[in-house]
């Protein structure tokens, strides 16, 4: 009986990422990650999988982003053993974003029940978190480090291997080498990085594959130069800070985006672009991911080095605050203008970051600078799409302040780097499928990449099996 591979999720949209492979003999996982963005995800997340727990033999993991990793601590609580392959700074990140993850989520079920008892003024129902935060803990002790590029045989007669994403610190394309005489050759792309991205290195050139499944995210985009992107983000917070006098709020993912940022404005402010910033990275997180990312130097490219070296010493005039304490977060409130806040979640969704907008979004003097990408049913979307006002803990928002959305700071590569990265292949890959993007970007994608390369790629659908084969 052939391999089989089942898309169950990231499969015409961008969260979810999670792959089942079948080889007859056994089962295993790529990524198990958490639907993001509105209602139907918190369904979806916890729906059944679709299939048993207990009958996986391992997983393999792209990266530490939540929509990748986000659902392997109930994977765990419901009977997975087994181990979870990822690169040493993957599993860093994972022991400061799992815990994280299921603190937010037991967080939010007491929200709800609160919310619930306001509404009706009586007793509510109560709503379990998805998961505890002991146990995203015990689901961490299942985790395995593996070198980039080092070829590792978790199961006997499999073969897999991580490769530079280019996408955020420990970031891997997944290459797999299924037994048999053939050795069916699946490769994942992972969330492949812009070339240039800060902090890491490209991604890796890949150049053969049976059945290559690519992500989409930007399928049917091409950011601006890095160049343009700089000229923007700084001409947002100089309006903002000098003219206007108000604070500038960038809602960015804690682990990936924080560092970016920071290392992106270090970078400006060195050049003399801007003038004398006072950053509040304000989230639980950041600390610790940004401290992981430190440790991690080894990874950097080049100009991420250096910017290290120079944020060692001391800058008046560059300040960096990290914010743990909830008092201290909920003093920056009162604060009315000279402020950066960057704060998670990236999306909006959750966390501290829909605090800062309550407070920042109905005065006109204040920005939001969107840098990452929004799913479908978000409240980061609703921003970028321009709502005039937006539900924040269940109250009416009025958006006055002005929203910038700036792409090319996107963790995701672009149209071009995506066909970029395929050209690499010697030849087409047997079935090439896209996932992780919404439809109109994988059906932008798939056009380009038939006229371009000539191959005849297919946008995989969730639940969807395909024979590896
Ligand atoms: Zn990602």
């Amino acid at each position: 009986m052939p391999a089989t591979l089942s898309f169950l999720g990231a499969a015409g949209e961008v969260t979810g990422s999670c792959f089942l492979i079948d080889t007859g003999a056994i089962r295993f996982l790529i990524d198990c990650g958490m639907f993001q963005g509105g209602r139907e995800a918190e369904h979806k997340n916890r729906a059944s999988f679709g299939f048993d727990a207990r009958d996986i033999a391992f997983v393999l993991l792209s990266h530490a982003h939540i929509d990748h990793s986000g659902l392997l601590p109930r994977l765990c609580a419901q009977g997975f053993k087994g181990p979870v392959y990822a690169t040493g700074a993957t599993v860093d990140l994972c022991e400061v974003m799992l815990p994280d993850s299921a603190f937010i989520q037991e967080r939010e079920a007491q929200q709800h029940a609160l919310e619930r008892r306001r509404a009706r003024g009586k007793a509510s129902y109560e709503r379990a978190p998805l998961y505890t935060v002991a146990q995203a803990q015990a689901c961490l002790k299942l985790m395995r480090r593996v070198e980039y590029d080092v070829e590792i045989e978790p199961h006997p007669g499999i073969r897999a291997r991580l490769r530079h994403a280019g996408h955020i610190l420990g970031s891997a394309i997944v290459e797999v080498r299924l037994p048999g005489k053939a050795g069916h050759r699946l490769v994942f792309s992972g969330d492949l990085g812009q070339p240039g991205h800060p902090i890491v290195q490209d991604a890796a050139e890949v150049r053969e594959a049976d059945t290559l499944l690519v992500e989409s995210t930007y399928g049917n985009r091409c950011h601006k130069s890095m160049a343009e992107t700089l000229d923007e983000l700084t001409a947002a917070i100089k309006t903002t800070l000098e003219h206007k006098r108000g604070n500038v709020i960038i809602p960015a993912f804690a682990v990936g985006r924080t560092q970016d940022i920071v290392f992106l404005l270090a970078e400006l402010w060195r050049s003399g672009r801007l003038p004398a910033l006072d950053i509040y990275v304000d989230s639980p997180m950041a600390l610790a991911a940004t401290t992981v990312t430190m440790r991690h130097a080894q990874l950097f490219d080049e100009q991420a080095r250096a910017t290290l070296r120079w944020l060692s010493e001391d800058h008046p005039g560059f300040r960096v605050h990290f914010v743990q304490e909830v008092e201290d977060s909920i003093a920056l409130n009162a604060r009315r203008e000279g402020a950066i806040i960057i704060s998670a979640s990236g999306m909006c969704d959750a966390g501290r970051i829909k605090h800062h907008l309550r407070h920042n979004l109905p005065r006109p003097e204040c920005a939001v600078i969107i840098v990452g990408f929004q799913a479908a049913g978000s409240l980061g979307r609703r921003l970028v799409d321009r709502a005039s006002a937006v539900r924040i803990f269940g109250e009416p928002v009025p958006v006055r302040s002005d929203i910038y959305t700036i792409g090319g700071l996107s963790a995701h590569a672009d149209q071009a780097a995506l066909l970029g990265w395929l050209q690499a292949f010697r030849r087409g890959p047997k079935q090439v499928y896209l996932v992780h993007g919404e439809i109109a970007a994988a059906e932008a994608l798939r056009r380009e990449i038939a006229e371009r390369l000539g191959w005849q790629p297919r946008i995989a659908r969730k639940d969807d099996g395909i024979r590896l084969a």
